[in-house]
């Protein structure tokens, strides 16, 4: 089945060619119709599977030919989503697929000045995309009002409703009418989060598409076993020996990040870093650039692990291994999008080797093992340039202390010689 021949508007069904989009993906397919009908939806689908337009189209069309739609009246639809990228990403979506449907999407997060949000609101929104934090702000003040919401999205749903974010959205659902379509969106989902979800939704219908692994099947995945101090020989070989490939390393946390980033530096490769440390507008500039390429090496931490949409990412190298299970299948996601295949690539380190046996169990089965033998092994680290350009480095401090200090006695010698003078 074709797109064209879905009955949504006229006006999506342009927007969808414009974007290429001829067919549905699997969860597209599935999602649609009963979220078309009106029914909750729980839907779990693999990393780059094309879950944003899934919600995206039927909920434009339906708010496009919603009889209630006077925007004076308030806010028809909420997504809410983890990080400000993630929020700003999603927008884009729905301003694309919306276009020429008069339906309009704006989005609120934090990290930046509230009062140009606030204007905007004013003038009135249909479909909002925020992080809860926000959003919770934004209410409480009463700049937001939710009691018109028809449709509530929550993407990363998993996540969503996990320790950090839980709070905000109990508070923001009790303001939300008791009559309204939930959606939840994820690649990833446990018992524990599960069932929290069927208790806030109305007998929703459950979706899920190839639920044995987790994995998307365009990534190609493995790991590798290599030291802690050694893992800079090893990312700087993976970036020197693809030097065209757009590389998303993750990393630990926010000061590794930084450390990476010098490390890199030393042998002369450029990158850039993004995490919570950063100001909103460095974070976006940094996304910018990989996105467009002009940054070919992008160091993260899990911030970027969930959601985000960057084509033609070749690789994700897992400098340090993800604390939670699941942002392995997040992290590895973010290459191999739609029809692209993607490589992904695990150092793990002794010390690691509980969390890789962790993320094993949760995905079932054993990660692929890159053997690199001992001389491969030494030859990575013969290859990088810091070990040469230390060794050479030192070998010229050296020298040139030596000439310092004959300079120094030369000196100090003639000094000797005026004096007896
Ligand atoms: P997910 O949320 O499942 O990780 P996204 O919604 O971010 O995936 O979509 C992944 C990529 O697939 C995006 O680049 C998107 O433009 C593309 N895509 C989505 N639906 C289609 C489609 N029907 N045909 C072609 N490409 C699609
Ligand atoms: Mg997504």
């Amino acid at each position: 089945m074709k797109f064209e021949d879905y009955r949504i508007s006229d006006e999506i069904k342009k927007s969808l060619s414009k974007l290429n989009f001829t067919k549905p993906t699997d969860i597209q397919y599935k999602a649609i119709p009963p979220i078309m009908k009106g029914e909750d939806v729980l839907a779990i689908a693999q990393t780059g599977t094309g879950k944003t337009a899934a919600f995206a189209i039927p909920v434009l069309d339906r708010l496009q030919f919603s009889k209630n739609r006077k925007r004076g009246d308030g806010i028809k639809c909420v997504v809410m989503v983890p990080t400000r990228e993630l929020a700003i990403q999603i927008t884009e979506v729905f301003n694309e697929i919306g276009r020429g449907t008069r339906v309009n999407t704006f989005s609120v997060f934090g990290g930046v000045e509230q009062g140009p949000q606030i204007a905007k609101l004013e003038a009135g929104i249909d479909i909002l995309v925020a992080t809860p934090g926000r959003l919770f702000d934004l209410v409480s003040q009463g700049y937001i009002q939710l009691h018109r919401v028809e449709v509530l999205v929550l993407d990363e749903a998993d996540h969503m409703l996990d320790l950090g974010f839980i709070h905000d959205i109990r508070q923001l659902i009790t303001k939300l009418p008791g009559k309204r379509q939930t959606l939840f969106f994820s690649a990833t989902i446990n018992e524990k989060i599960k069932e929290l979800a069927y208790s806030l939704v109305n007998k929703p219908v459950r979706i899920q598409v190839s639920p044995k692994d987790p994995v998307a099947k365009n990534v190609d995945h493995s790991v590798m076993y290599v030291d802690m101090d050694d893992k800079r020989f090893f990312l700087e070989r993976v970036v020197k020996e693809n030097p065209d490939k757009k590389i998303l390393v993750f990393v630990r946390t926010k000061v590794r990040a930084e450390r990476v980033m010098k490390a890199m530096e030393r042998v002369e490769i450029e990158s850039m870093t993004i995490h919570g440390d950063k100001d909103q507008k460095d974070r976006l500039d940094a996304m910018k650039k990989f996105r467009k390429g002009d940054t070919k090496l992008l160091i993260a931490t899990d911030v970027s692990a969930r959601g985000i949409d960057i084509p033609n990412v070749d690789y994700v190298v897992n400098y340090d291994l993800p604390e939670q299970p699941e942002n392995y299948v997040h992290r590895v996601g973010r290459t191999g999008r739609g029809t692209a295949k993607g490589i992904a690539v695990t150092f793990c380190s002794p010390e690691e080797k509980p969390i890789l046996d962790e993320i094993q169990s949760y995905l079932t089965k054993d990660i692929k093992v890159l053997e690199v033998d001992k001389e491969d092994y030494e030859a990575t680290i013969d290859f990088s340039a810091e070990a040469k350009y230390d060794w050479r480095a030192l070998l010229k401090e050296a020298e040139e202390t030596d000439e310092k200090v004959k300079a120094a006695k030369a000196k100090k010698a003639k000094a000797k010689a005026k004096k007896k003078k």
